[in-house]
């Protein structure tokens, strides 16, 4: 999810309960953009705006934004094309997210059949409320054969491509820019758990991201569902590779990142291991592709000078729950795995050590002459001695954690030894290929 979530409202306030519709409806404007996004705002101030109907609708997704918080209760139901009726109390998640305007806004709701009728009782609510109704005409592609298929394990994992989901919803608009990736940052969708419908789903986000937001595409590179399957975000349009395409999934800060969103909400549940074994996979590919130590840190350009883990999640640059805590809590493991993958694919990514549990890497190594050397906990004044093979102590340094510094030494194999307050760390073999 893309925004900060600080109130938690829609699921506390939004009770099922029963619902009427009064009979005094005020007209209501209802501005279709496009055959794929309509919207309406409306003032809510009296006892005769107390319900709003919309029918003779066709969509497939909705977001409600409100002024304020929610004071009182507001009853929400929509009908399906059956004629079915849906209460939205409980697709509502607890957590609303408050827009940069200061406005407040439920998660995309996002269903798995057309809705044609929207009811909603606004309680005591005064104030401005905009509706936004999304249509994505309903594909069906054989996603499930795609799935876990990653012919060899170290090649970018099979998806589907936005070509295919994509399928009659308009194209994304040009230019696309490329940016070189350091930092893989996790999401997940805040969506439903239980929601099956994965094509579906990607492509009502990818409706709100471009018709609601404004964005030129979906705002991630690639998106994997509860099923394993993964699906390719941003449509690179020709100019670079899909995965160093500049995205829109971290809170402005989108240089030199990558962004995988989890279809889910992973506050309170963990994501399915179907869904972590593809991910973990995709980072590796990712990791393997461009040289990127998972370990390590680099500075983010507008991340004010700090330090930003290299595979992190989207709250460690940006004021969200997002990618949810039961998800976050496995970064740590999905990090670990998906080096240990990139590793044994080629990906030379350090010298590995844990030393009372505290895991040094040396990164890279083999070198072109410059280093970082990382470590789980901060170290406070790390030297590195650095010894010829015939044991002469040819250079030694004190250096910053996380920062790359440079070798000064010809090409050839060299031991080294790192030390934190005359304790020896760790000790290993550095090759310098310059
Ligand atoms: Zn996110």
């Amino acid at each position: 999810m893309i925004l900060k979530t600080i109130y938690r409202l829609c699921g506390i306030l939004i009770f099922i309960g029963f619902f009427s519709i009064s009979n005094a409806q005020p007209t209501i404007e209802l501005t279709t953009v496009n055959n794929f996004y309509s919207f309406t705002t409306l003032s809510i101030s009296d006892s005769t705006h107390k319900t709003t109907k919309l029918d003779g609708l066709k969509y497939t997704s909705l977001k409600i934004e409100v002024q304020k918080p929610y004071e009182n209760p507001i009853l929400i139901t929509s009908k399906n094309t059956n004629g079915s009726l849906n209460n939205l109390s409980t697709y509502f998640s607890e957590n609303a997210d408050e827009g940069f305007d200061g406005t407040f806004s439920c998660p995309l709701q996002i269903f798995d059949t057309p809705q044609t009728e929207l009811n909603i009782n606004w309680g005591n609510y005064k104030g401005f409320v905009k509706i936004e109704l999304f249509n994505a005409p309903p594909i069906s592609i054989a996603t499930q054969s795609k799935l876990n298929k990653a012919g060899s394990r170290c090649d970018k994992p099979e998806m589907i491509s936005y070509n295919v989901w994509r399928e009659f919803l308009p194209n994304p608009k040009p230019p696309r820019e490329a940016t070189d990736v350091e930092h893989l940052v996790v999401h997940h969708s805040a969506g439903s758990n239980t929601d099956t419908n994965y094509i579906n789903i990607v492509r009502n986000i990818y409706l709100f991201h471009t018709q609601s937001n404004g964005w030129d595409d979906i705002g991630y590179n690639f998106l994997v569902a509860p099923n394993g399957v993964i699906f390719n975000g941003r449509d690179p349009q020709g100019v670079a590779d899909d995965d160093n395409i500049l995205g829109a999934h971290f809170c402005g800060k989108n240089q030199n990142t990558m962004g995988v969103c989890m279809l889910g909400d992973f506050m309170k549940v963990r994501p399915t291991k179907k869904a972590i074994f593809s991910l973990k996979y995709l980072l590796a590919w990712k990791l393997k592709k461009d040289g990127i130590n998972a370990f390590g840190q680099t500075k983010h350009p507008q991340n004010t000078g700090n330090l930003l883990n290299n595979l992190c999640g989207h709250r460690d640059g940006c004021s969200t729950d997002c990618p949810g805590d039961s998800l976050y809590a496995l970064l740590p493991l999905i990090k670990a795995e998906a080096a240990r993958i990139a590793d044994s694919c080629g990906l030379i990514i350090a010298n590995i050590s844990f030393l009372k549990n505290k895991r040094v890497t040396i990164f890279p190594n083999p070198s072109k002459g410059a280093i970082t050397i990382s470590y789980d906990n901060l170290i406070t004044t790390p030297i590195i001695m650095i010894y010829g093979l015939a044991g002469n102590l040819v250079y030694e340094t004190s250096y910053t954690p996380n920062k790359p510094f440079e070798i000064p030494l010809s090409s050839g194999l060299y031991y080294f030894k790192i030390l934190d307050n005359k304790s020896i760390l760790f000790q290993g073999i550095l090759k310098i290929e310059r």
